[in-house]
C-alpha cells in the first residue's frame, strides 16, 4: 500500500504532533511563551492510536512525535510504547528540546523510540539561555550524553541558523561532531506568521554554510530517492555528519515525503498550508479507521506542488509549536 499525491510523491513519514503546549520560549518560535486558551483538549492517546494505525496501514513506515514539547505530556512513555507497538512502525522518532531527556532516555529506548532529534541552538549557556529563555543548555547536553548511553541508533541535534545570535559558533559544533558518530543539522529560519520581524533580522541562507563546508573539505553525500529535506556532508577527519536543511531552497519540496498531523485532530498537507483538514471527528471508534483512511488518502491527492514561502506567503501557520515543524 503506497500514499501518493498527484504530483508521483509518495508519503512514508507522518509529524505526529502530541501537543502544542512547550514549557520554552524561543525567540522564533514562542517567545512569549505558550499561552494556554480555553479550546480543544489534545488528542487522547486513544485518538493518537486510531491516526498512526490508520497512517501505518496506508504505508507510512515512519512516525515523529513532535510537539510543542511532546515531552511535556505525562502519558508520553505510554504513548510511544503505543505506537511503537504497530505492526508496520519500523521508526518512531522523537523531536524533543531535551529537557527531560538525561532522567528520561533509557526510558524512551525502552518504549521503542528509536530515533531522536534534539534541538540545541547554542552551545553557550549563555546564549542558549538568550535563544530559549531558559538556562538549560548543560542539562540539554548531558541529555545527549545520556541518549548515546541508551544506546539510540540514530541521534540527530537540531539548530536553527540565525543570523548575528548563533551563526558565529559553527566551528564549535562542528567539533562536536568530531568524535561521535553524530549528526548535526542546521535548519534555515523559517517565515511564520506570528514572527516577520525576527525572521527579517536573523534570517541567513543555508548557502553561507555550504561555501564554508565546501572551502573545508567536507564532501556531500549523495541523496537517495527516500531520503528526506537535508543535504548531508560528511569529512574524513570526523565520526558524524553535518546537513543543512534549506526550505528556501530550489526544488525543496519536490523530494517531499512527510505529512503532518496537529495535536487538535487536523492533517495539514504542507507546513505552510493555508488549511489543515479536519479529522478529529473519526478519531472516536476503531471501526471508523478505514472511513478515515479514504479522506485521508483522498486529502493528500489535492497536495499543492510547493509552498509559496519565497513570496513571502507562510500560510495559517503563526509558529511551528503549533504543528510541530
Ligand atoms: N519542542 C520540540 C523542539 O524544539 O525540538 C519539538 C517542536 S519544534 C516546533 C520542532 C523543530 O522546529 C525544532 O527543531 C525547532 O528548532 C524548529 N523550528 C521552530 N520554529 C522554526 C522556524 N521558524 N524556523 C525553522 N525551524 C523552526
Ligand atoms: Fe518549544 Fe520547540 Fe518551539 Fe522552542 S522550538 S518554543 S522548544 S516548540
Amino acid at each position: 500500500m503506497h500514499l501518493t499525491d498527484g504530483f508521483d510523491r509518495t508519503f512514508k513519514y507522518l509529524r505526529l504532533s502530541v501537543t502544542d503546549v512547550c514549557n520554552f520560549k524561543c525567540q522564533y518560535c514562542l517567545p512569549d511563551g505558550y499561552k494556554a486558551c480555553a479550546g480543544p483538549r489534545p488528542l487522547s492517546l486513544d485518538e493518537l492510536r486510531r491516526v498512526a494505525t490508520a497512517f501505518s496501514e496506508l504505508g507510512l513506515s515512519k512516525i515523529r512525535l513532535t510537539g510543542g514539547e511532546p515531552t511535556v505530556r505525562k502519558d508520553f512513555t505510554e504513548i510511544a510504547q503505543t505506537i511503537a507497538a504497530l505492526p508496520n512502525v519500523e521508526t518512531l522518532a522523537l523531536t524533543t528540546n531535551g529537557y527531560r531527556l538525561a532522567e528520561r532516555a533509557l526510558e524512551w529506548k525502552s518504549s521503542g523510540i528509536n530515533a531522536i532529534n534534539i534541538s540545541l541552538d547554542s552551545l553557550s549557556r549563555g546564549n542558549f539561555h538568550h535563544i530559549t529563555g531558559h538556562d538549560r543548555r548543560d542539562e540539554v547536553m548531558r541529555g545527549i550524553d545520556a541518549a548515546f548511553d541508551a544506546g539510540f541508533e540514530v541521534i540527530k541535534i537540531n539548530a536553527v541558523y540565525l543570523k548575528g545570535i548563533n551563526d558565529h559558533e559553527i566551528d564549535a559544533y562542528l567539533d562536536l561532531a568530531k568524535d561521535r558518530a553524530l549528526s548535526i543539522r542546521f535548519i534555515e529560519l523559517m517565515e511564520t506568521g506570528d514572527h516577520a520581524s525576527f525572521f527579517q533580522n536573523h534570517y541567513i541562507s543555508a548557502e553561507v554554510l555550504k561555501t564554508k563546508l565546501a572551502n573545508e573539505g567536507w564532501a556531500p553525500v549523495l541523496k537517495t530517492s527516500s531520503a528526506g529535506p537535508a543535504n548531508d556532508f560528511i569529512h574524513p577527519d570526523y565520526q558524524g555528519r553535518f546537513g543543512l536543511i534549506a526550505p528556501y531552497s530550489k526544488d525543496f519540496c519536490k523530494s517531499c515525503n512527510r505529512l503532518r498531523f496537529s495535536s487538535l485532530g487536523k492533517l495539514h498537507l504542507c507546513l505552510f498550508g493555508e488549511f489543515g483538514v479536519p479529522m478529529r471527528q473519526l478519531l472516536q471508534h476503531d471501526d471508523q479507521i478505514p472511513e478515515l483512511k479514504e479522506r485521508i488518502q483522498k486529502a493528500v491527492h489535492g497536495k499543492t506542488a510547493n509552498h509559496l514561502l519565497k513570496q513571502g506567503k507562510t500560510g495559517i501557520t503563526s509558529n511551528l509549536s503549533l504543528i510541530g515543524g
